[in-house]
């Protein structure tokens, strides 16, 4: 995939948006939505979209709404940084497969790093178990 690509309505991301597929969600206004990660890199790894920007990458966006996603994103990380209390966070988005990206709506990830463990790898670790994630999620709410 290119970064030029359109915008595929039946992504991951806007069937989680839509509601067709389950996620573990952390935040939701009108506009945006916050999830954990479901291959996560690390405990409390999240996502961050616009539900309402049908834009693949940082480039297809309108500047409104990405302000509204960054700040969002800015609002998740504090409360993942409160809750979960990791060394560092890393704030990550992808533009293109060949940069990485898997999932072509876009979107930031918020990625905790814990003193002394290796982070998974992007997009090729193992599914997390279901309750794991429904405990770290229900930490991270709880900071909101
Ligand atoms: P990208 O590679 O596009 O930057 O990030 C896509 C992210 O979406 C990856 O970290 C991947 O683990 C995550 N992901 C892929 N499929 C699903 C899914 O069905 N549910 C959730 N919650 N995350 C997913």
């Amino acid at each position: 995939m290119s970064l030029e690509t359109n915008y595929d309505p039946d992504n991951i991301f806007a069937k989680i948006i839509r509601g067709d597929i389950p996620s573990t969600k952390l935040y939701e206004t009108d506009d945006i939505l916050s999830f954990i990660d479901a291959f996560p890199q690390s405990q409390g790894h999240c996502l961050v979209i616009h539900k309402k920007a049908t834009a693949t990458n940082f480039f297809d966006i309108d500047a409104a709404k990405l302000a509204a996603l960054t700040v969002a994103t800015q609002k998740i990380a504090r409360a993942v940084k409160d809750s979960l209390k990791p060394a560092g966070i890393r704030i990550a988005q992808f533009n293109g497969a060949l940069a990485g990206q898997t999932v072509f709506h876009l979107h930031f990830h918020i990625i905790p790093v814990y003193e002394g463990q290796e982070l998974e790898r992007h997009a090729a670790g193992g599914q997390a178990n279901a309750e794991e994630l429904a405990a770290t999620a229900a930490k991270i709410r709880a900071a909101l």
